[in-house]
């Protein structure tokens, strides 16, 4: 684990950066407060040893501008002191420190410190990562990996929020597989599982890096197309059913399902005030034209509204 230690005293550096060394930490070692503070802002460390006083900016002073600033994770903190009064403590408390370490060090009591640190930062390590695990399974479908609807919906709203202040327009595609429930009862329903991921994933290799996929339903994703009118939408939904429609899906017993999707797609374009759910029933009703139409094709929401 990765220390830093600030201290202007050089037998102190020493002494103490020998002694992390020892127990088995990584020590980096500067001379005042000001090098601390830059060393902080270039890379991540755990732990953080500062002396009280120190020439620039001192040890409380620095894990008070510590306390205000956001790592990647927690920065324990101890600070040195020679100092005893009852006083300086509370100081050092209400400047944001976890403990101290009275001056001349006491090598024992400095590694037990370290341990109750180290625990700390891996209890703040695993609740972190255990943050955005849920995070990550809120905001995601557990099939396909992809975005799920409350997400992709929330993207959506902020995307055409966003689109309408740089004057852009923001399209959608919502697309459905074809008669899907016939892949269901022909090949099972881990088969469908198994067509619903590859569709997901061919999806999200086509579209480009700045789009939103997500699934919107069974057996229905949404493409959020940012900076895209309806015919650059078209032309990536068109991919998607053409990429899909060409080449049958292997299944693990060498059986070769063919499937087919169908697509809708709309465009705020020209459209100010147009909302996300008008949009979103734009395409629900260019994609129920397109099944109409014979499936196995897009339409856009002029076409479906000129058919209607
Ligand atoms: P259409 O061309 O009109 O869309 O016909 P369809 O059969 O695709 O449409 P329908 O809505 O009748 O059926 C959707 C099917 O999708 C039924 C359901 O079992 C299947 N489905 C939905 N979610 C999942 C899933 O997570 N896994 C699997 N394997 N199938 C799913
Ligand atoms: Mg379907
Ligand atoms: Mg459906």
């Amino acid at each position: 684990m990765r220390i830093l230690l600030a201290d202007d005293d050089s037998v102190t550096q020493r002494l103490l950066s020998r002694t992390l060394q020892i127990a088995g930490f990584d020590p980096v070692v500067v001379g005042d407060g000001l090098a601390a503070w830059e060393r902080l802002q270039a890379e991540y460390f755990p732990i953080l040893i500062v002396d009280w006083v120190m020439p620039g900016l001192d040890g409380p002073s620095l894990i008070r501008q510590v306390r205000k600033t956001t790592f990647s994770g927690y920065v324990y903190t101890i600070l040195l002191t020679s100092r005893q009064a009852q006083d300086d403590r509370v100081d050092g408390l209400e400047s944001g420190a976890d403990d101290f370490l009275t001056k001349p060090v006491d090598l024992r009591e400095l590694r037990a410190r370290l341990a109750v640190a180290s625990r700390i930062i891996q209890l703040e390590t695993r609740l972190r990562e255990a943050n955005a695990r849920l995070a990550y399974q809120a905001s995601h479908d557990r099939l396909t990996d992809l975005f799920n609807r409350p997400t992709i919906t929330e993207y959506a709203e902020s995307e055409l929020a966003r689109m309408r202040r740089t004057g852009q327009s923001l399209s959608l595609a919502l697309l459905d597989l074809d008669e899907f429930k016939a892949i269901n009862d022909s090949y099972g329903h881990m088969a469908g599982d198994v067509a619903l991921r590859h569709v997901g994933q061919r999806i999200t290799s086509t579209v480009r890096p700045y789009d939103w996929v997500g699934r919107w339903g069974g057996e229905e994703f949404l493409i959020v197309l940012p900076a895209a009118d309806m015919a650059q939408a078209f032309a990536v939904a068109e991919r998607v059913r053409s990429s899909i429609a060409a080449e049958a899906l292997s299944l693990d017993n060498e059986q070769q399902v063919t499937l087919t999707l169908s697509g809708g797609v709309t465009s705020s374009a020209g459209r100010d005030d147009v909302s996300v759910d008008t949009l979103f029933a734009e395409a629900d009703k260019a994609l129920y034209s397109a099944k109409h139409a014979g499936r196995n094709r897009i339409m856009c929401a002029e076409e479906a509204t000129a058919a209607s």
